[in-house]
């Protein structure tokens, strides 16, 4: 059997890191599997739909690398064939059309509210052996309902939670088309897997409701429901259920803030699904590993903290030049162009930084103009260290431009002037990138440059001129 998975958001609001890992894990399913993975756009409730949000979507989805062998599916274009499916149940006898208008469905409601019953469709218009119907009202338009059965239960066993079993009676007869002739979100979802030929149904357990209907109108069309696995939520750094509404970002913000693709894989796959205590690992690795019966039971929390240090790992252990190529595009977001020294750049400072966004704000030191903070300037430029700093600027403006040179002007100047590496290392790294902490000296001064070394030396703001 060819394993079948698909992810199936809706398009109604911008999909949050919580939303992505319900993709995630059907799509390592289907690969560390050699199934196929589908991709399909739950696009039916036409008022909240939005392109932007599909475009986040697939924009997301490209970028994390979730690729996807068929679809994107829109179920807005699928209407014809949920007709058909709709005309086949009632045909069958699974589907009856029902004219209860909304005011009686209230009133029905109320009743059973002040009754203390559970508020369902009571089957006025369920035919059975023997009944008469009520007249049908001038005029209306009906919902068309499934006829669940009365007795039993339904039962399946869930990869995550465990078998489940509902009684029958708890399920009243759910609408499969609103009176205008829209499908509802339960009876397309079974179309679709059946269609599709879903063989895991790999979601989020706000969906474990809808299971038992689901199983229901895959038995009255004659086919065996798939595999259900329902995730445990994400739940966001305040414990509440993450969600759009209390202010989760749209996964493809994590780009921009500097986040790399195969961290946020590697992070949420840890979300929810374990391999030993592996916390860092790459993506071919977790498609090795992934199945799902190392999924979780409980509720994962998101960490922000976390995130960042699974994505500083990652950017550790990442090739200077295609980390170049990210950082590159951190740069084009504040008008600067990376040059050739760009890689060099990124191998210098990757181990200091946790984010693509953290090494564009090292780089820009490289390519724009700095300015050290009044107080770093107090501290590390004091009018004594003037004579060395002209001193260096002088044995540089002539020594070759290597690293090797530069360790040497240094060592020269130091030894000349009397000083500690510290002494002469800290106000020229203040003058000439703007902060005292920095890798190597010479490597850094390598990478700015002859030219830009020499003037940021020597034009020594008001407080190192007046020595
Ligand atoms: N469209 C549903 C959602 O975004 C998912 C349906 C499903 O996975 O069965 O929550």
């Amino acid at each position: 059997m060819t394993i079948r998975t698909r992810f199936a958001p809706s398009p109604t609001g911008f999909i949050h890191l919580g939303n992505i890992r319900s993709a995630l894990y059907p799509w390592a399913f289907a690969r560390s599997q050699g199934g196929v993975f589908i991709l399909r756009i739950e696009d039916t409730d036409v008022q909240r739909s939005t392109q932007e949000a599909v475009d986040v979507i697939l924009d997301g989805m490209r970028w994390l690398g979730l690729d996807y062998d068929e679809g994107p599916y829109y179920q807005s274009q699928r209407t014809q064939r949920y007709r058909e499916v709709l005309a086949q149940l009632c045909d069958a006898g699974h589907a009856y059309p029902c004219y209860m208008s909304q005011e009686e469905l209230d009133a029905l409601r109320e009743r059973q509210s002040a009754a203390k019953c559970k508020p369902r469709y009571d089957g006025t218009w369920r035919p059975e052996p023997g009944k008469v119907l009520p007249p049908v009202p001038d005029g209306g338009q009906p919902v068309w309902r499934f006829r669940t059965p009365l007795d039993g239960t339904v039962v399946w066993e869930d990869k995550v939670k465990g078998r489940i079993e509902i009684a029958n009676a708890e399920l009243d007869d759910m609408v499969l088309a609103r009176s205008d002739g829209t499908p509802t979100y339960n009876f397309c979802v079974v179309v679709d897997d059946m269609d599709m030929g879903i063989t895991h149904v790999i979601r989020g357990e706000d969906h474990v409701n809808n299971t038992p209907r689901q199983i229901h109108l895959f038995h009255a069309l004659g086919k065996e429901p798939p595999e259900y696995v329902h995730l445990p939520t994400v739940l966001n750094e305040q414990g509440d259920k993450m969600s759009k509404r209390n202010g989760a970002k749209a996964v493809t913000q994590y780009r921009e803030e500097g986040y790399l693709a195969d961290a946020v894989v590697n992070y949420l796959a840890r979300l929810g699904w374990s391999h030993g205590n592996d916390e860092f690992f790459h993506r071919a690795q977790f498609l090795q590993w992934f199945g799902l019966d190392n999924l979780g039971k409980s509720p994962a929390q998101f960490d922000e903290a976390k995130l960042r240090w699974v994505n500083a790992q990652h950017l550790k252990a990442m090739g200077d030049e295609a980390l170049a190529e990210l950082v590159r595009s951190q740069l084009e977001r504040r008008g600067v162009e990376g040059d050739e020294r760009l890689p060099r750049i990124c191998a210098l400072f990757q181990d200091r930084c946790d984010t693509t966004v953290a090494l564009a704000d090292w780089a820009m030191r490289f390519y724009t103009e700095v300015s050290a903070s009044a107080q770093e300037l107090a501290t590390h430029c004091t009018p004594s260290i003037a004579p060395a700093l002209e001193t260096l600027a002088q044995h540089l403006s002539q020594c070759a431009w290597d690293r090797t040179a530069i360790a040497a002007a240094v060592r020269e100047v130091l030894a000349q002037h009397g000083l500690k590496m510290s002494q002469l290392a800290m106000p020229v790294r203040v003058l000439v990138v703007g902060t005292a902490h920095t890798p190597s000296l010479d490597a850094v001064l390598e990478l700015v440059g002859r030219e830009k070394v020499l003037a940021r030396l020597r034009n020594r703001p008001q407080l190192a001129l007046e020595c």
